[in-house]
């Protein structure tokens, strides 16, 4: 195939869902359309028992919590697929965050009997402001739901998207049937199968047939008439570019334990969604069918598999032909490097790769110089830009336990910085030797601390400290000046690029800080980002 034809047919998306909404059981599903049927349960199972698979995936098993991403990639009906997975608890926002800077198009979950709940709400907007298509699934239709209008226009007013029901549900709850393609105008008739392990039996018939008004009681079915008269009269139309540039979301309605209404979603998001676009690289845009080679790294894991203790740097292909061996150039240090060891991840099972194209999400493994963030390629004048970090919100001072354990304590601390775990601050002018964290939530510093003692055996100890908020200086002025006119309980701070960042313990305390000091311009991202 040509490099034109590779990028057609490939398609790189994440799901974003609040916690219970049905995210692994959606990713299930697909895994189990696309063929890749002795995984699907895995991901379940996975959730369930991660046993013996690495260290802190014990520590998500105990947690209950997500806070590894996985990479899963399956052929379905010509497509190549890449499918991202991000850790669903607010804690882990920013690697979330990063995860989704290498997708192309994203699939919103939504529990129709809850509708909008905060972390999507939060996922959402990071979707937004990089412009990426979004997919609605309003899953668990099997139970009983909200107004199903009243659902759309809660994507209107909460969220402020217009959507596009490209289903409409037949009955709700128990009284869940099947489903109305406005597109094709054709019924889907569900059967149940036990369990939803099986793809789910269906049946096509046209709106007007006998057997879908004797499938439904008759209330249910004079609501969906009733509804589906006024989508007609009163919905949106579909209008691809303006999914395209996400101010328009394709909406389906299913139940994804029940494998009701899947297919239809990965079949409507397959055809309706983009390939691989083209990537800004500062003032430089670069086509997927660009042949030079270049890629960026969007996430870095250590010790994922007790196996293999190595590190693996994730990089999501933006152009040319990825092939084993090949020569680039780390444009953060310039130096070329050979990529030989190159994996293709399926949740933890490696293969090796030998070719990838834009859109592909492959696994080097070793490489201690890349960071987050970092460009590889065959033309040094391609940088992609760097992914913003998120302004901390929680503060603790780390102790090693015990002077013996201590290289053994900063190795480890080290090499979880370079992760992106975690962020580290040196406070100027303090006297406390001890590394600041500095984390968007809690259990960042219980995966430190885990990790810390499982991967390296070393014990630590927490101290929390009184700041709340974190904002990056204005490089260019006076630190000196800024200093001088710090509030009691604020401090300056560097952060692990040696920027300036001010620490203030509340709100009250910046807004005091930024009257005193009108011409100080204070961001919540990093100024260069
Ligand atoms: P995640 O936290 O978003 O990954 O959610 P899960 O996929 O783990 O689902 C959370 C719970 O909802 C599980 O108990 C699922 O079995 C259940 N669930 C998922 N989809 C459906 C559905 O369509 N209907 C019903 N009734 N339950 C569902």
């Amino acid at each position: 195939m040509s490099l034109t034809d590779e990028i057609a047919v490939r398609r790189t998306f994440a799901i974003i869902s609040h916690p219970d909404a049905g995210k692994t059981t959606l990713t299930e599903k697909f895994l189990l359309y696309g063929g890749a049927l002795q995984l699907a349960g895995s991901v379940t199972a996975r959730k369930n028992q991660r046993a013996a698979t690495s260290d802190w995936m014990e520590l998500e098993r105990k947690r209950g919590i997500s806070v590894s991403s996985t990479v899963l990639q399956f052929d379905y009906d010509g497509f190549k697929v890449n499918l991202l997975d991000t850790p669903g608890h607010k804690d882990f926002s920013e690697d979330t965050y990063r995860v989704l800077t290498a997708v192309d198009a994203v699939v919103m979950v939504i529990d129709a009997g809850k509708g909008i709940e905060s972390q999507t709400r939060k996922l959402f907007e990071i979707c937004r402001r990089r412009g990426v298509p979004i997919f609605t699934f309003m899953n668990k239709i099997d139970r009983p739901t909200k107004d199903l209008l009243g659902l759309l226009d809660e994507l209107e007013s909460v969220l402020g998207i217009k959507a596009y029901p490209v289903n409409w549900p037949l009955g709700t709850g128990q009284d869940f049937k099947g489903v109305y393609d406005r597109q094709a105008k054709k019924v889907h008739l569900f059967e149940r199968s036990a369990g939803g392990t099986g793809r789910a039996g269906l049946t096509m018939h046209e709106l007007t047939d006998a057997e879908v008004e004797e499938a439904l009681s008759p209330s249910a079915y004079a609501t969906s008439m009733d509804e589906l008269e006024m989508l007609e009269i009163a919905g949106a139309e579909y209008d691809n570019a303006a999914v395209m540039s996400g101010n328009l979301t394709p909406v389906y309605f299913g139940s994804a334990v029940n494998n009701f209404g899947v297919q239809l979603l990965l079949d409507g998001f397959l055809s309706h969604s983009t390939p691989p676009r083209p990537r800004n690289a500062g003032s430089r845009s670069v086509d997927p069918a660009d042949p030079a080679f270049s890629g960026f790294v969007f996430k870095i894991q250590a010790n994922m598999d007790p196996r293999h203790r190595d590190r693996i740097a994730f990089i999501r292909v933006c152009s040319g032909k990825f092939s084993r061996e090949m020569g680039v150039t780390h444009v953060q240090t310039g130096k070329r490097v050979r990529l030989n060891s190159s994996h293709k991840l399926f949740g933890r099972e490696r293969e090796t790769v030998d070719e990838a194209y834009a859109g592909d999400v492959i696994g080097i493994v070793g490489h201690a110089e890349f960071g987050i963030g970092d460009t590889l390629t065959e033309d040094p004048s391609i940088v992609y830009n760097e992914i913003p970090r998120f302004p901390p919100e929680v503060f603790a001072y780390i102790h090693s336990s015990s002077s013996s354990q201590y290289k053994r304590f900063r190795d480890g601390l080290d090499q979880l910085m370079q992760e992106g775990v975690i962020q580290m601050l040196e406070v100027k002018g303090s006297v406390r030797r001890e590394p600041l964290l500095a984390a968007v939530g809690p259990l960042q510093f219980e995966v430190v601390q885990y990790r810390l003692q499982s991967e390296y055996g070393a014990e630590s100890r927490l101290e929390g400290a009184s700041w709340s908020i974190m904002r990056w200086v204005d490089p260019s002025m006076s630190i000196e000046q800024i200093e001088a006119t710090l509030p009691t309980g604020a401090a300056l701070a560097l952060d692990t690029r040696k920027q300036p960042v001010l620490l203030f313990p509340s709100e009250w305390a910046m807004g005091y800080f930024l009257r005193q000091n009108k011409d100080v311009i204070l961001s919540d991202v990093p100024v260069d980002a």
